[in-house]
């Protein structure tokens, strides 16, 4: 990748949000699975909606393809990076930023983990899980599992793509 398109990702993203060195994005080649790899040319760790627009833009501009990554623990590849592509982590957004319990409804960031939901809800006795579903909108996995889920594309479909929270 060119030197002046990577300056142009650190300076939206910062020193510690941009990852270019080989040893290092050995980490993002694959997802769940394995058997497929495709090493990224660069990884780009944003942590607000800005820095995400800002990068997409400069991918649209540069032909740039790129795959967004949760976790990287899906197990059908969706996170495989595509061929001189980069990958956008979205591990660093993980603010909950609104707990609505009379209408159990959540909002976060992409990159929270369920079980950060599940630790927030459940002084009130609540879970995030499967049963007795009610419509939320965000992209956190909703089941409880101790994994690093950061969102729900696999597990629940409600209508018009809205996720499930018990
Ligand atoms: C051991 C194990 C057990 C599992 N058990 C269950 C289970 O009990 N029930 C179940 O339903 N599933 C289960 N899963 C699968 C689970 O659904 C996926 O691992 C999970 O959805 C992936 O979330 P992730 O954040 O790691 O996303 P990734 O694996 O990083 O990405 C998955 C897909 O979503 C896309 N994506 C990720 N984040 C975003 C975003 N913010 N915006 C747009 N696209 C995005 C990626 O490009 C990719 O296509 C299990 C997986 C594992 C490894």
């Amino acid at each position: 990748m060119e030197a002046r398109i990577l300056a142009e990702f650190q300076a939206i993203v910062g020193g510690r949000g941009l990852i270019s060195s080989p040893e290092e994005l050995h980490t993002y080649e694959c997802d769940g699975l394995t058997n497929f790899r495709v090493m990224p040319r660069a990884v780009l760790l944003p942590n607000s909606t800005d820095q995400v627009q800002a990068i997409v833009r400069i991918c649209q501009r540069e032909r740039i393809p790129f795959v967004a990554r949760g976790s990287g623990t899906g197990l059908s590849g969706g996170a495989l990076p595509v061929e001189n592509g980069i990958v956008i982590s979205l591990a660093r957004m993980n603010r909950i930023l609104d707990v609505d319990f009379p209408n159990a409804r959540v909002v976060v960031e992409p990159g929270v983990i369920n079980l950060d939901v599940t630790g927030r809800v459940s002084p009130q006795k609540r879970l995030c899980g499967l049963s007795r579903p009610a419509l939320v909108r965000h992209r956190t996995a909703p089941h409880e599992s101790p994994m690093r889920h950061s969102n729900g594309k696999s597990h629940l479909h409600g209508p018009s793509g809205l996720r499930l929270l018990q």
